[in-house]
């Protein structure tokens, strides 16, 4: 499968306004983080994992304008206010827009899409969503999908599997039995690492290199990231199975 860093940022994005260290300043481009997305392709699937406010400018700066399904981590802003953005390709394709994510986000998706799945005027358009159950599909396209639970923070978030590869977008705590899932059935993981200092609902860096090195897994890639580190200080310290991502970094596996 092919990995597109859509958004290697966390919820404010780099530079995060008014701020004015040096990652935020810096004139790199590994150092302009958009906010959090991957694209997951295989057998010309184009699986969506998460669609931030900085979708439609990551999809054309990557030229894809085809998505076969969403995977949902959670709805926080920074992970579904793109999802409006998808409208033109539901137009396009003439085709619903599957969106893979739990009840429980399925139910807080539509509420801050209430006009989607009310009776208003077009407008412009719509998009259209079509929710399947996380809990109820072991296949998204051609991919094998496998859960287990993590916390972010006080919230509990289902966790994704996609073949040998494990997705944790915003986790701060996962228990030893979802630790033992995760050694078991992944091979490669995407993993959020917010940065430096520790933070309530958000692994840091070090905590996430030293969870990633304990799997012992072929690969790490380490996303949504906040302001401390740029990316040339982030490829000092991280060992060199452990990338740490940036937009529009594409790898396959
Ligand atoms: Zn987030
Ligand atoms: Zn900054």
């Amino acid at each position: 499968m092919k990995i597109i860093i859509l958004g290697s940022g966390t919820s404010t994005g780099v530079p995060i306004l008014g701020c004015d260290c040096p990652v935020c300043n810096s004139m790199e481009p590994e150092d302009k983080r958009s906010r959090p997305g991957i694209m997951i392709i295989k057998d010309n699937f184009n699986l969506l994992v998460d669609a931030s406010q900085d979708l439609r400018e990551q999809l054309l700066k990557n030229k894809i304008e085809r998505i076969d399904g969403i995977l949902i981590t959670h709805a926080h802003a920074d992970h579904i206010f793109g999802l409006d953005d998808t409208r033109m390709i539901t137009k396009k394709y003439k085709k619903d827009m599957e969106i893979y994510t739990s009840v429980d986000v399925e139910k807080q998706i539509r509420r801050v899409y209430d006009y989607v799945f009310n009776d208003s005027q077009e407008g412009g358009g719509k998009p259209k969503f079509i929710f399947r159950d996380v809990e109820k599909v072991k296949n998204i396209g051609p991919f094998e999908l496998k859960l287990f639970e993590y916390y972010h923070g006080k919230l509990k978030l289902k966790g994704y599997i996609l073949d040998k590869l494990v997705i944790v977008m915003d986790g701060s705590y996962i228990d030893m039995n979802n630790y033992k899932l995760i050694k078991d059935n992944g091979e490669y993981i995407i993993i959020n690492g917010l940065r430096t200092r520790p933070h309530p609902t958000h692994f840091s860096i070090p905590e996430t290199l030293f969870f990633v090195k304990s799997l012992n897994y072929k690969k790490g890639f380490v996303i949504h990231l906040s302001d401390s580190l740029t990316h040339k200080d982030l490829l000092k310290i991280f060992p060199d199975n452990i990338i740490p991502t940036y937009d529009n970094l594409q790898v396959t596996i």
